[in-house]
């Protein structure tokens, strides 16, 4: 098989039907991004970023690309890692992400479960009787949002791509949980919340993985231990199957809540405030409360 330019092919897109060589796969890759980040308005000159960094293949992706992309002078990069506090998995991210950073020059902070909301997620798993990824999503979106406002930051970027959306979105669908669907768009309901980017959102994880492998980037490829528990990863296979009987199909959902989307943006969706610790909330009180009130109830119990 050949790519378009006579080179030797190292990628068959089965939904477009096209068929890249290294080289054009990365401009390709590159230019999805710059046009997925013009189109929403993303990114403006003199933007101070944030990137949420894993050490994982989306958000290295992520920041090797921004700094490809962005002359230094026109957007400042700064990175930021939570470290949950899962035994045997993110030490290994986090060590990725401080060596990540060290290449690229981009300064690394560290925020810590522990520190923070004052348990890892292991102890909070064990003590409390919700789904790890539950305690894991609430609390890293805190946490995430508290540091960008201490960086000074305007924007977080994460690395969430075209699958992790789509599940989301069908989780969310399931549920009929409106106000996270809307929120899903990254648009900020609250001045307390920094607004959130995702400029990988249009792109499959497989090609992010091909990209992270044809440039020879060091990822971390350990899956977290409370992977499996969810009810995500079995949304996950049956978004795969349906992807292989029906390519583009992923795309096409993305494409769908986008335009339900407009529609909410135009009923408007201003959030409260959580009567207790003040920050942006659905309901009188915020997840984040709830579930810290949850286990120190179960702490004082056990
Ligand atoms: Fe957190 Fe769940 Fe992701 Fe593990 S799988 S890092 S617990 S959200
Ligand atoms: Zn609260």
């Amino acid at each position: 098989m050949k790519c378009s330019c006579g080179d030797r092919a190292v990628y068959s897109r089965r939904y477009s039907g096209q068929i890249f060589c290294e080289n054009c796969f990365i401009e390709y890759f590159e230019k999805k991004v710059w046009e997925t980040i013009r189109k929403k308005d993303m990114i403006n000159v003199g933007d101070r970023i944030c990137v949420a960094l894993s050490g994982g293949k989306d958000s290295t992706v992520l920041l090797h690309v921004l700094k490809k992309i962005f002359p230094d002078d026109e957007i400042s990069i700064q990175a930021l890692a939570v470290d949950e506090g899962i035994e045997g998995y993110r030490n290994h991210g986090i060590e990725n992400a401080k060596r990540v950073c060290g290449e690229l020059s981009v300064s690394l902070r560290i925020s810590y479960f522990e520190e923070k909301v004052d348990q890892t997620l292991d102890v909070m798993v064990t003590v409390g009787e919700r789904n790890a990824c539950t305690y894991c999503g609430v609390f890293r979106r805190r946490i995430l949002n508290e540091e960008a406002i201490s960086l000074g930051v305007e924007k977080i970027a994460t690395g969430h791509n075209l699958d992790d959306e789509v599940q989301a979105i069908i989780m969310n669908y399931m549920v009929g949980d409106i106000n996270r669907l809307r929120r899903l768009s990254g648009n900020t309901e609250s001045h307390q919340l920094v607004k959130r980017i995702k400029p990988l959102s249009r792109i499959p994880e497989k090609e992010i993985m091909l990209y992270a492998i044809l440039n020879k980037l060091d990822v971390s490829r350990d899956e977290c231990p409370y992977a499996h528990d969810n009810v995500r990863s079995k949304v996950r296979e049956f978004l795969n199957s349906l992807e292989t009987r029906s390519p583009g199909i992923k795309f096409q959902i993305a494409s769908g809540w986008e335009k339900l989307n407009l529609a909410y943006q135009k009923q408007g969706n201003a959030l409260g405030n959580c009567s207790r610790c003040s920050q942006p909330a659905a309901q009188k009180i915020c997840r984040a409360c709830e579930l810290s009130e949850e286990i120190k109830i179960k702490m004082r119990g056990s």
